[in-house]
């Protein structure tokens, strides 16, 4: 990471390893880039904070993604663009992606250090008429949403892309993409954040959550293996755990996780700059600065209990570079060095979890699918409606924490 010279670029084992307070006005569970990102806007406007991790900070998702700033819409996004609601959806996430985009185009300024952010643009490719149809008509609600993006085909992406397969019917392209080494991001959120009097404390899991009745407390009481913390507001950055952090306080979050593989190869010369993405299988794969293949795009790993690390599979290693061969011939004979699994979090609507429950006011979450692109935007606008609470939430209703089936009987612990 560069920085000032002697400039300090993590959280001290000191500072992380220091005994929890005993209350905060606002608990941050889990140190990814969703938690890390709350707490530095939060300590950064003024707010009392503590940040909950259960191990290390960024050694989930957010350490182990593939880096890439997902702007344009996505096959299952698109899937269901049958009503005009769907497509009113579809403009407001397109809109999203200029947002998240405007972030992260000014982060290292705004964190003083790099992140290593390389706007390289972006192809979506289309290998049949059906993906091109759809690639058109995506095409045409980012033109509505201010996105830019082009349809290319034929000779003309044949000259313009000359490393792709030329059995690829189209591609649309889109300048704003790119990717960013999620290696330094989260840290240096949670450097930032300590350094604006942010309490950060690793290896405490958080085990239960009271919610208190009486209103002249604190609200919460967080236990954890570190002690217990009170607290007026609680937000879940627990990533792919966020369903088990909010059962704690009684909400079912509509959500599930599962265990995805990213393969990095040997370096080669340069070949490519953009950012390839397919819009029907799965496959996201870029050359980075080191020169080496980054190929990932859902393939998934089987599973394991926590705190055991999700395994690699040979067929999804090998799935996931046979479809970027298929792509970019020219990778045929690049090696693999290195193959590796993370686990994420998804929801079975496809939206985000952000805001504060209403069935649990003060218990906030910050919780989302494509989180290395879009936390830093979530985390931001939450943080900012938790700063000024009589403001307008900026979420939608789909964003809802409610929006999924209450439990049976009441689980939340009252006291
Ligand atoms: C292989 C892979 C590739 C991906 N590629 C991309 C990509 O290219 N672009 C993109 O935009 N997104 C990508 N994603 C998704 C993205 O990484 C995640 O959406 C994002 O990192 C989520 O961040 P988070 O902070 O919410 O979760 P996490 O980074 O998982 O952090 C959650 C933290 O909560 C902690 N925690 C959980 N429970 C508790 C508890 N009870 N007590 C204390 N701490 C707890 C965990 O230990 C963890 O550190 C990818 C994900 C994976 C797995």
């Amino acid at each position: 990471m560069t920085d000032a010279p002697g400039r300090q670029h993590w959280v001290s084992a000191e500072t992380s390893g220091a005994a929890l307070p005993s209350s905060t006005d606002i608990v941050v569970v889990g140190g990814g880039i969703a938690g890390t990102a709350m707490a530095y806007y939060l300590a950064k406007g003024g707010a009392e904070v503590a940040l909950i991790e259960r191990g290390e900070l960024n050694r989930e998702a957010s350490g182990t993604n593939a880096g890439s700033f997902h702007l344009q819409l996505a096959i299952h996004q698109l899937s269901g663009q049958g009503t005009e609601a769907d497509r009113d959806r579809l403009l407001a996430e397109a809109r999203l992606s200029l947002e998240a985009f405007e972030v992260w185009r000014e982060l290292g300024k705004e964190l003083g250090g790099s992140l290593d952010v390389h706007l390289t643009g972006g192809w979506m490719v289309a290998e049949t008429p059906e993906q091109l149809r759809i690639l058109r008509d995506k095409h045409e609600l980012e033109e509505r949403a201010g996105i830019e993006t082009e349809v290319v085909g034929g000779d003309e992406l044949g000259a313009r892309a000359p490393y792709l397969s030329p059995g690829l019917l189209g591609a649309t392209y889109c300048p704003m993409e790119g990717h960013a080494n999620p290696l330094v991001v989260a840290p240096l959120y949670a450097l930032r954040a300590a350094e604006n009097g942010a309490v950060v404390r690793t290896h405490a899991d958080v085990r239960a959550i009271e919610v208190h009745r009486s209103t002249g407390s604190r609200r919460f009481t967080v236990h954890t293996g570190a002690g217990p913390i009170d607290a007026h507001r609680v937000v879940d950055c627990a990533g792919a755990w966020a369903g088990e952090l909010a059962g704690m306080v009684g909400i079912r979050l509509p959500v599930r996780s599962e265990g995805l593989h990213v393969n990095v190869t040997e370096p080669r010369p340069p070949m490519f700059t953009p950012m390839i993405q397919h819009i029907g299988r799965r496959l996201t794969l870029k050359q980075t600065e080191n020169n080496t293949f980054i190929i990932g795009g859902g393939w998934p790993t089987p599973t394991a209990p926590q705190p055991k690390r999700y395994p690699t599979s040979w067929r999804s290693a090998a799935g996931n570079t046979a479809v970027a061969v298929s792509v970019v011939p020219g990778l045929a004979d690049v090696r693999v060095v290195r193959t590796w699994s993370g686990v994420i979090v998804f929801t079975d609507d496809f939206s985000p979890v952000v805001g504060e429950s209403v069935r649990v006011p003060g218990f906030h979450a910050c919780v989302s699918s494509t989180g290395f692109t879009f936390s830093p935007l979530f985390a931001r606008q939450l943080a900012e409606q938790m700063l000024s609470p009589s403001a307008a939430s900026p979420f939608p209703q789909r964003y809802s924490l409610d929006r999924g089936p209450a439990f049976p009987t009441n689980r939340m612990e009252q006291t």
